[in-house]
């Protein structure tokens, strides 16, 4: 393993163990559910928005470490954004978890390329996507269920 794939599994280690945003937020407008029964990730994100700006996010629920750390990752990668900017670092991320990093925009990526690793190990991939799957629909206000299967 080279030494920056151990660098990025630090990252994610630590994100996992002490997840950043992990609480519920009482004064939410935005709440949606994460789940993917494979693993038996279970997550809630929550947004508070300031017209079109992500002035919180925040997270709770349960899951394997990757699921955590990449919760955690999401949550300080997207606040203070706008709607429009957040969806273009989802993008960026779901093309760098599903088809690995040379397919994702590393502008938008920033130190969410961390992540990168996940692409190599298929059954890790939805438990790396969940939360931002719930993001999106977060943002779109859809009230569904966001599950992996
Ligand atoms: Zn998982």
């Amino acid at each position: 393993m080279s030494e920056l794939d151990d660098l990025y599994q630090e990252v994610i280690l630590d994100h996992g163990r002490r997840p950043r945003n992990f609480h519920a937020l009482p004064g939410a407008d935005r709440v949606a559910e994460g789940l993917n029964p494979l693993c038996g990730d279970h997550y809630k994100v929550f947004l508070r928005l300031e017209g079109d700006r992500i002035a919180e996010v925040a997270f709770e629920g349960s899951g394997c470490a990757i699921s955590k750390a990449s919760a955690s990752l999401m949550t300080g990668a997207v606040k203070g954004k706008t709607v429009g900017e957040a969806e273009r670092i989802f993008t960026a991320v779901h093309a760098l978890i599903t088809e690995g990093p040379d397919r994702a925009d590393p502008a938008e990526l920033g130190k969410l390329a961390v992540l990168s690793g996940v692409s190599a190990f298929p059954t890790r991939v939805k438990c790396a996507s969940l939360a931002w799957h719930a993001l999106k629909n977060a943002l779109h206000a859809d009230a569904q269920v966001a599950s992996t299967e």
